[in-house]
């Protein structure tokens, strides 16, 4: 898939609210265009090609349909999804960690079972959208937790003046993103 295709589309279909927030809806965020899905697993699967993943990590919900074809483009590394509620089915042990969203004003905890993560493993952290990063340092701490590495974090859509790729970088990480997204002002959507 061309960056192209995916910027036509954010610009087509997306939908600018205030200075802050995209809508995706049509094919990302709620209903999901499963072609143009899998082309999007496929160019994020290429940026961390060669990194040895074993495992792909992401955060319910809007992060699985993506994280899960990343996988189907990596050869099937599993999918973990940390949780945003405590299910009573959790009753094993669980790395967990509080995300501020800037977006909705919140504080959350996520939680993943500690079976999932394994001090061996190299996980891929992916997600649909990259804003302030609090949601992929929270994951990276997850993984921390756990003694595994991080080899990367990818994502479709980067909010760049919110400023997390930027914080990621700076803590290490390599970060990939699709679209990066340089304001968003009166529904209007400017490109880097
Ligand atoms: P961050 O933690 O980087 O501030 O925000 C990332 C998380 O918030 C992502 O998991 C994503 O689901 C959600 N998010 C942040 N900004 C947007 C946005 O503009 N549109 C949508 N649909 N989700 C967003």
């Amino acid at each position: 898939m061309s960056m192209e295709a995916l910027k036509e589309r954010i610009v087509r279909e997306g939908q600018g609210i205030g200075r802050g927030v995209l809508k995706v809806d049509s094919f990302l965020n709620h209903q999901i265009d499963v072609a143009f899905l899998d082309e999007i697993g496929r160019a994020l699967a290429e940026r961390f090609a060669g990194c040895s993943v074993t495992k792909i990590l992401t955060v319910e919900s809007s992060g699985i349909p993506v994280a899960c074809a990343v996988s189907r483009a990596m050869g099937y590394p599993p999918v973990v999804f940390a949780k945003k509620a405590a299910p009573n089915t959790m009753v094993e042990g669980v790395y967990s960690t509080d995300v501020k969203s800037f977006t909705k004003e919140t504080v959350s905890t996520i939680r993943v079972s500690r079976k999932f993560l394994q001090p061996e493993d190299r996980i891929l952290i992916i997600d649909d959208f990259l804003a302030y990063g609090e949601s992929a340092l929270g994951l990276t701490r997850l993984v921390r937790s756990a003694g595994a590495d991080v080899t990367g974090i990818g994502v479709v859509i980067e909010k760049r003046f919110q400023g997390g790729s930027a914080k990621l970088k700076q803590a290490g990480f390599q970060v990939e993103s699709l679209a990066v997204i340089r304001s968003i002002t009166d529904g209007n959507i400017e490109f880097q």
